[in-house]
């Protein structure tokens, strides 16, 4: 396997030169200030772009004025029309891959064709740029330092419940992508199983005209979003609070107290980790009432 940035022998170096590159290329999510100029050179510049929808990615291209051949590679034949592009690959043409909006692979086909090309020693070269799940994060004001990502929940709400359920404890921010026909849905179904009190923030239109981003209890965002069918429609990222570790419950007032002061003076995890030596408790429970104390201001 070659990996761009790792050392290489020179056989693979050269085997790697002589094929083709796989660009995988980010696209904007809506606002077309989003495209970066690597971008768009690597798509003018490259022998062929493997597009998930070549009608939808045509306006982009022609937006602009990028005139190289598509060809559609899409959740339904990525297994079958693979084989096709390593061999364009392994004959020397680039390709880029694109998808519909944002970084390929996130909730969108390439897996595939990625993971194959790197069997092949070709290289993969990543071309970075916006995805909804990351712009949603950084405007959230949830906590960033540590979060799980669930792409879509399932479509049935039984099936959508016990995916939540698994959830219940998780302590990360856990986000999720959301369509407009079940957004309602899911998010009764994230009240039902994680509880209206449970902080979240709903992502909506990202780097559109009604981009909007609020901040609420789940209990809240539903009662906003059923009572104005606006906030139903459109792209949304579904962002969720960690659970409270109950480990951090049972703490003694005086290593709290401790822990603190340190945290005052000190970055958080250097905080608990001193905290945690001067009173012999769980760093982790430290850690944990450290930060839950900075997500509640
Ligand atoms: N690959 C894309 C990315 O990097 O974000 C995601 C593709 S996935 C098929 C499409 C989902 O992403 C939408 O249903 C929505 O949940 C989310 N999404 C895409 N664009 C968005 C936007 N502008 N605002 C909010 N969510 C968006």
């Amino acid at each position: 396997m070659l990996l761009v940035g790792c050392p290489v022998s020179w056989e693979a170096w050269k085997v790697s030169i002589e094929y083709g590159r796989l660009y995988i290329v980010a696209t904007p999510i809506g606002n077309l200030g989003d495209m970066t100029p690597r971008a768009v050179e690597v798509l003018k510049t490259v022998d062929r772009i493997a597009a998930e929808d070549t009608r939808h990615s045509g306006g982009l291209l022609k937006h602009f004025a990028i005139t190289t051949p598509m060809f559609a590679l899409h959740e339904h034949n990525e297994r079958q029309r693979c084989g096709v592009l390593i061999d364009m690959l392994l004959g020397g043409e680039s390709v880029a891959l694109i998808s519909d909006a944002g970084t390929p692979l996130i909730s969108d086909p390439g897996y595939h064709l990625v993971r194959e090309a790197h069997r092949q020693g070709i290289s993969v070269v990543p071309v970075a740029g916006v995805s909804a799940l990351i712009t949603a994060l950084s405007a959230s004001g949830l906590a960033t330092d540590r979060f799980c990502f669930e792409g879509f929940l399932p479509a049935k709400s039984a099936a959508r419940r016990a995916r939540l359920e698994l959830l219940g404890d998780e302590s990360r921010t856990i986000t999720f992508y959301e369509s407009p026909h079940r957004i309602l849905d899911s998010l009764a179904d994230m009240v039902a199983v994680l509880g209206a009190e449970r902080p979240a923030v709903v992502a909506r239109e990202l780097t559109k005209r009604f981009e909007t981003i609020k901040h609420a209890t789940l209990g809240e965002l539903l009662a906003w979003a059923e009572a104005d069918s606006d906030q139903q429609r459109g792209e949304f990222v579904v962002a969720i609070e960690g659970a409270i570790k109950k480990e951090s419950q049972g703490l003694d007032d005086e290593v709290l107290r401790i822990a603190q002061l340190l945290r005052d003076e000190l970055p958080l995890k250097q905080a608990a980790a001193l905290a945690a030596k001067i009173s012999g408790e769980k760093k982790n429970a430290i850690y944990q009432h450290l930060l839950q104390a900075e997500r509640d201001g």
